[in-house]
């Protein structure tokens, strides 16, 4: 398919019109002088002036909480009805590119020893509209984990800005190229227009990604003073987690009465002390180091080890959030010496 162009002001046209063949549209927007990814209603409501929104996307693929299942005790034993997931098109306007890349990650884990249809209907149902950076912060390493605001996996349609005020269009998967037929009227044949310049973070060089995984693989690295030394700080908040677009711990509870309720499906941390508590009392992962450390493995040893995706795609979110400043970077500097 050949690339198409979209002006600025169309926005308006594709939101109600995907709208009103009963999809959603999420993008950027303010809110309390936070930009955050928000289901819009307009295109006035958009934000195109940010790095990346607060929260990731993957909240509207993989929600904060939600019902998976009733029960309630019958006559003969405890019914139990499981709930369907019907999810309607939703689009995400306005995603990063190295946020983009974090959906192979989340199907990996979601699709790896079971299908979780809770995520995978949801994620087939959405159309990742990605916008190119053309603005960073310092945060921003997605050059030294391999991608680049020119990368397009996980995109189904990829954006550049242009100087005339709209987009150079690329349909990159067939979801996306299906979605750009769809809403043909809103975009035009592309003429030409000048695209702005892309913002390329620097490349952290004293992190080497093949010699973090090579040392993570030997255990006897969990003994190294070099973890307390570096994460003792950590507070255990989970923030780094939650806003992380690969991250996905959750927990099974069961909410209501003795008699019935809802099983509900909510996001957990595992920076959390009571994350891996045993009901013996015991707990494997007994100090804030520990846990700071398996989070790190995860990303660094455990994905790679197991799947094709990254466990950390650079977009920064963790570093920017965290109240007590703990840049992974750094940590990934330390353990590439
Ligand atoms: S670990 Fe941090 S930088 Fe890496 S993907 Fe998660 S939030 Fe982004
Ligand atoms: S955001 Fe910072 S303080 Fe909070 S758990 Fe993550 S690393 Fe620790």
């Amino acid at each position: 398919m050949a690339d198409k162009y979209l002006k600025k002001e169309a926005l308006e046209k594709l939101i109600a019109a995907v709208s009103s063949s009963g999809g959603c549209f999420i993008a950027p927007t303010t809110d309390a002088r936070q930009v955050v990814f928000k289901s819009v209603e307009k295109a006035a409501d958009i934000t195109h002036d940010y790095v990346l929104a607060r929260n990731s996307y993957k909240e509207f693929v993989f929600p904060q909480t939600e019902v998976v299942a009733t029960f309630a005790v019958r006559q003969h034993g405890i019914g139990l009805t499981g709930k369907e997931v019907a999810p309607k098109e939703t689009v995400i306007f306005g995603a990063r590119p190295c946020e983009a890349a974090s959906l192979s990650s989340l199907r990996a884990v979601f699709t790896w020893d079971f299908i979780d249809e809770f995520y995978t209907k949801r994620e087939d149902r959405t159309i990742v509209m990605t916008v190119a950076c053309t603005t960073g912060d310092e945060a921003c390493f997605c050059t030294t984990v391999g991608l680049s605001p020119e990368s397009t996996a996980g995109s189904d349609v990829y954006l550049k800005e242009t100087a005339d005020n709209g987009y150079l269009v690329q349909a990159i998967s067939e979801k996306g190229k299906a979605f750009v037929e769809k809403y043909a009227a809103v975009f035009e044949e592309q003429a030409g227009a000048k695209t702005k310049k892309l913002f390329m973070p620097e490349k952290i060089k004293g992190i080497d990604l093949a010699k973090i995984t090579g040392r993570l693989k030997n255990t006897g690295h969990y003994d190294e003073p070099v973890w307390a030394e570096l994460t003792r700080k950590c507070i255990g908040c989970g923030a780094c987690t939650y806003v992380c677009p690969t991250c996905h711990c959750f927990d099974m509870v069961d909410e209501g009465t003795a008699y019935e309720g809802e099983r509900r499906k909510n996001w957990d941390s595992c920076q959390y002390d009571s994350f891996t508590l045993h009901a013996s009392g015991h707990n494997p992962r007994d100090t804030q180091f520990k846990r700071w450390r398996n989070r790190f493995m995860c990303k660094f040893s455990i994905y790679p080890d197991k799947f094709a995706s990254k466990g950390c795609v650079g977009c920064g979110r963790c570093v920017r959030v965290c109240p007590v400043r703990l840049d992974i970077t750094e940590v990934m500097e330390e353990l590439s010496k």
